[in-house]
């Protein structure tokens, strides 16, 4: 099944302390739909400027991404500049310039209407909204966001949430939209707000999953070196997305090998700048980290235990 993807695609100027990049590729959809597309096909909404460089959509054309839904209208492409310290597992916003996002209307074409998989990538809560009410009857919604919208955009960001069946945000999210320190209970408060499933990004120390009846922890795979954690919570959510709807199976099982895909592909993304391990990566490699994920969390139960 294939996936639509709403989300910002981006410039991004990124400072780590291992180097900086200006007017990179980047943007929550642009993340999430290449790592998606090593799972499925992947149609992409979203707007950029006229600056928006040619050898970009090219790579997204390469990951046989579909571009119909992609315009590019005058004006300049949405602008984000972050800076990461030595813990990186929290970007510190520079800027933010919206641009042509401003006046983004998302239009959905008829022949995504019947999308089946939907996942609003992080982007303004209201036109998330509007992208819900187009798609006729989703089997699987996920929803991005960020402390921006969580601040400037509550009410319409609530909105949203109550109508998705997997919120995936990071813990400082988490924390800010519940208003509970700890994350039991920040999960307990926000799945009181009707999302489904709620996953929780923790950076270096993996993620967790809570549904109500269940918790599911996964750890991140240990690099030896990580230079850009940009984007590593959408290319997670891209791999989480792109294997549900590749295999269809949405049992606890099901879930929890698509959060250990997402976890793969989000390892594989902070290993390099921008989206440049993502240009290079193989599905050979995806499985073997997969396996070594799978040895590293393996443990053996002890007589009834
Ligand atoms: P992540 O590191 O997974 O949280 O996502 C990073 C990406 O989010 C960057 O490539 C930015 O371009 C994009 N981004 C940053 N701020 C916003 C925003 N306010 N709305 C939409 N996308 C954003």
């Amino acid at each position: 099944m294939s996936i639509l993807v709403v989300g910002s695609v981006a410039l991004d100027s990124v400072q780590t302390p291992f180097g900086e990049r200006d007017r990179v590729l980047g943007g929550s959809a642009t993340y999430f739909s290449t790592s998606a597309s090593f799972f499925t096909d992947v149609n992409l909404v979203a707007v950029v400027g006229e600056d928006f460089p040619e050898e970009h959509t090219r790579f997204l054309n390469s990951r046989n991404i579909d571009l119909t839904g992609l315009s590019r209208v005058p004006g300049q492409t949405f602008h984000w500049k972050g800076r990461y310290g030595y813990d990186l597992n929290e970007a510190q916003t520079l800027e933010t310039h919206l641009n042509v996002f401003e006046s983004f209307k998302p239009v959905i074409p008829e022949a995504y209407a019947d999308a089946q998989y939907l996942i609003l990538a992080n982007i303004d809560p209201e036109l998330q909204m509007e992208v819900l009410n187009q798609v006729k009857q989703p089997r699987v919604v996920a929803c991005d966001t960020m402390n921006f919208w969580i601040s400037s955009k509550i009410e319409a960001l609530k909105k949203v949430i109550s109508r998705v069946d997997f919120l995936i945000i990071n813990e400082g999210e988490a924390r800010q939209l519940s208003g509970e320190v700890n994350l039991v209970k920040a999960a307990r408060a926000i799945i009181a707000l009707g999302v489904k499933n709620l996953i929780v990004k923790r950076g270096e120390y993996g993620v967790l999953m809570f549904n109500g009846h269940s918790v599911f922890a996964a750890p991140a795979y240990p690099l030896e070196e990580v230079f850009d954690p940009t984007g590593a919570g959408d290319t997670f959510a891209g791999g989480f997305m792109g294997y549900l709807a590749n295999t269809g199976n949405l049992s606890d099982e099901g879930v929890r090998q698509a959060i250990i895909f997402g976890s793969v592909m989000a390892s594989f993304n902070v290993e390099a700048f921008s989206l440049d391990r993502l240009k290079t990566l193989t599905y050979p490699e995806i499985e073997a980290r997969y396996r070594s994920f799978k040895n590293m969390t393996h443990f053996q139960g002890v007589g009834e235990l």
